[in-house]
């Protein structure tokens, strides 16, 4: 087997609050080797018991949705489906759910996973993962759901069951100050929050950005650091949000820097070779934006009206028409809210990520990803022993308002990656590595998303590509052009269609988890994200320490207008993710679904419709089909050889015929483990010759 997975045993009755209450008989050995679990006819009144959908018999959109639901009217929020967890939304808070207590129940635990189904079994597995059979793996929690679902708020429950168990005792930030990392840690998720999110239709703290926490652990598994990813703010928020949307929860919380801007308003120059003009109310809003920003007001009103053309060495000023300037003025406060929260991120990571020197003590070579801020370890040394880290992802759920727009595509694109991830990792690789090791196994339909993202991001020709030369080319008509290409030259995808009658130009793209509409007017724009280069200028020059740290050693500054086009923000974001999921490709993930029952955020209302469309979506019910009929414990080939070596001293293992026999092993309880093991690994490797293999490690 290739991944080092150790699956959950999928029969296993639970525990919790000390009492052992086994609901029904686990799996013998055998079941597990004949590739089926034990089936149980649903018992209706019992449904609320069925603490993981593979027991569910038959496995059905309705029968799953059912359990959810009696589950769900009982207060059971968490249930394991497979390699998955589900976690519904009780949008009310539960205490007692998150104690220390239980906290330390599931820490402690031999078996954790024969306890209630909870988001900690799943922080607990990464966790003890981390040591690996043999070396270190890296974990990585991929939480997903759509907006509003509780991504957030199951990564906060992660962030502080590590921050409690892998507990360092302190760290010496210098030769007086002694601070608790932990803490350090868990306070950067509200000041990021306040940044980063705010109140949207579909939740009232909603996340605007995407966030990768890795936490690194040292050699003893402590918590000594932490390093934080974010991608792509929606930073056009700061100048613009939809109707009964707010503004980052930060501008409610003070007033500063950027309000000022906003209230500034140009009118219409008489004259159109004329700059445009301000009344008496915005000239003093523009004075004052000027002392905040601490540049010289006179400067910062031309730079707003009028734009610099080059014409061969030469230097054109031209005043800009009233909608320009109110562009440029929102470029202005766009581009210093993203700065500021580039910065934050930045200060946060350099004051909660681990000291180098400390990685360096117990790690044989470390290498800094200089694109991506996150720590990359390359464990060379195989006496030290490694350090590793469990990565926490949270990324804004998808999304589908009446008008969606440049940001929602983003936003949706990257939901579509991760479903693509989980697919191609679990629904498609396992069941290729059944086949591929000849094993009896009838293939599970699944959908596949690879040809929403071949439309989205794909190459020649796809609506990232379309968008991208558009914003290179600069046309006036550009959101005509971007229309009719579209039409013309994605026709053949069926994951993209347009409504003729409709007043908005739009496309539709058929999304795994829905389909949405997007409005082509304004796209090219945001696309461009241009800075105005005297803007930019202006603020280098500011007296403000901040700001003026912030716009210069700007990676942009060393390119010419010609590589600039080409970094749109679609372009970015493309590249940004495909960062993230190399990292993700690394590591052993562990899933959890988020979901939301019902649009209104309402406390324990699940509404049937509302759920089954997001079970749909990320393909629970060919998750359970798989995780029911496929094999609960994976142990690369590698790692079993080198792990039980030791019973090559005393034993005598006969491979074919399905049959082993292991002898004389000396300690009863190890033979036992071991002739289990072997059992497994020969159902699932008749082709291996085993005894070849014991044979050449022996010699070895
Ligand atoms: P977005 O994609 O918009 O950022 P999200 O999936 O991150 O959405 P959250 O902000 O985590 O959604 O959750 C929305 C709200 O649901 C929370 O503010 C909280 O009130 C409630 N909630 C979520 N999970 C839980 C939970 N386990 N217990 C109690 N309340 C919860
Ligand atoms: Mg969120």
């Amino acid at each position: 087997m290739s991944s080092a997975v150790n699956r959950r045993n999928v029969g296993a009755g639970y525990r919790h609050g000390g009492a052992t209450k086994v609901h029904h008989p686990p799996p013998t050995l055998n079941d597990s080797l004949d590739g089926e679990v034990q089936a149980f006819l649903i018992d209706e009144d019992q449904l609320h018991t069925y603490d993981d959908l593979t027991k569910v018999n038959p496995v059905t959109p309705t029968t799953v949705l059912k359990c959810l639901q009696a589950r769900y009217s009982v207060k059971v929020f968490y249930t394991h489906a497979g390699c998955t967890l589900v976690a519904l939304n009780p949008f009310q808070p539960i205490p007692h759910l998150y104690s220390l207590e239980v906290m330390k129940e599931y820490h402690c635990a031999p078996q954790p996973q024969e306890f209630k189904p909870h988001i900690y079994i799943v922080a607990e597995e990464a966790y003890r993962n981390v040591k690996g059979q043999v070396e270190p793996v890296n974990q990585s929690l991929v939480v997903s759901g759509e907006s509003g679902a509780g991504k957030t708020w199951t990564s906060r429950c992660l962030m502080k069951y590590y921050a409690t168990v892998a507990a360092s005792s302190s760290v010496v930030k210098s030769q007086d100050t002694v601070e608790r990392i932990e803490r350090r840690v868990l306070d950067s998720n509200p000041i990021m929050e306040a940044f980063g999110n705010a109140c949207t239709l579909r939740n009232n703290n909603s996340s605007r950005f995407g966030k990768y926490i890795q936490l690194q652990l040292d050699r003893c598994q402590l918590l000594v650091g932490a390093s934080v990813q974010t991608y792509l703010l929606e930073k056009t928020r700061v100048a613009f949000q939809p109707a009964n949307e707010r503004n980052f929860h930060i501008f409610y919380q003070i007033l500063a820097g950027i309000l000022q801007l906003g209230n500034v308003n140009f009118s219409s120059s008489s004259d159109e070779s004329q700059p445009c003009n301000l009344d008496e109310q915005s000239k003093d809003f523009l004075q004052r934006a000027a002392e905040l920003l601490c540049v010289p007001a006179e400067e910062l009103q031309t730079c707003l009206k009028v734009k610099m053309l080059k014409a061969g060495k030469q230097s054109v000023h031209k005043p800009c028409p009233q909608t320009e300037c109110s562009m440029r003025r929102d470029c202005l406060a766009k581009a210093i809210y993203a700065g500021l929260f580039e910065w934050l991120v930045t200060f946060i990571n350099n004051s909660i990520c681990a000291d180098k020197s400390m990685w360096c003590n117990f790690i044989g070579k470390l290498s800094f990803h200089s694109s991506f801020n996150v720590c990359n370890f390359l464990f060379m040394s195989s006496r030290s022993p490694p350090l590793c880290s469990p990565g926490v992802l949270d990324v804004y759920g998808f999304e589908c308002f009446n008008v969606n727009n440049l940001e929602q595509l983003c936003i949706n694109y990257a939901n579509e990656k991760l479903q693509q991830h989980f697919v191609a990792h679990y629904l498609q690789a396992q069941q290729e590595e059944y086949v591929s090791e000849g094993l009896q196994w009838s293939f599970v339909k699944y959908q596949n998303n690879q040809s929403c993202l071949d439309l989205i991001e794909g190459s020649p020709v796809s609506v990232f590509s379309l968008l991208n030369e558009e914003s290179r080319l600069n046309r006036a008509s550009d959101a005509k052009t971007f229309r009719v290409r579209l039409e013309k030259e994605l026709c053949d995808n069926a994951n993209i269609s347009w409504d003729k009658f409709s007043k908005l130009p739009h496309f539709t793209v058929a999304h795994y988890a829905g389909k949405v509409n997007y409005q082509i007017q304004g796209m090219v724009a945001k696309n461009k994200d241009p800075v105005p280069p005297e803007l930019i200028s202006l603020l280098q020059k500011s007296d403000n320490l901040l700001l003026h740290q912030m716009f210069t050693d700007k990676e942009d500054e060393n390119l010419s207008t010609k590589e600039l086009s080409k970094v749109t923000v679609v372009s970015k974001f493309k590249n940004s993710l495909e960062s993230l999921m190399k990292i993700l490709h690394s590591t052993t993930p562990h899933y959890t679904r988020c979901i939301k029952p019902n649009p209104e955020c309402k406390p324990l209302t699940f509404k049937k419709e509302e759920v089954i469309t997001q079970l749909e979506a990320c393909g629970i019910v060919e998750t359970i089909h798989i995780s029911a009929a496929g094999f609960p414990i994976r142990i690369p080939f590698k790692d079993f050889i080198q792990r039980y070596a030791l019973i090559t001293k005393y034993s005598n293992v006969k491979s074919g015929s399905h049959h082993v026999e292991v002898k004389a092993a000396s300690n009863n309880f190890l033979r036992q483990e071991v002739e289990k093991l072997l059992r497994v690994v020969l159902q699932r490797r008749k082709a291996f010759d085993l005894s070849h293999n014991l044979g050449s490690e022996k010699q070895n």
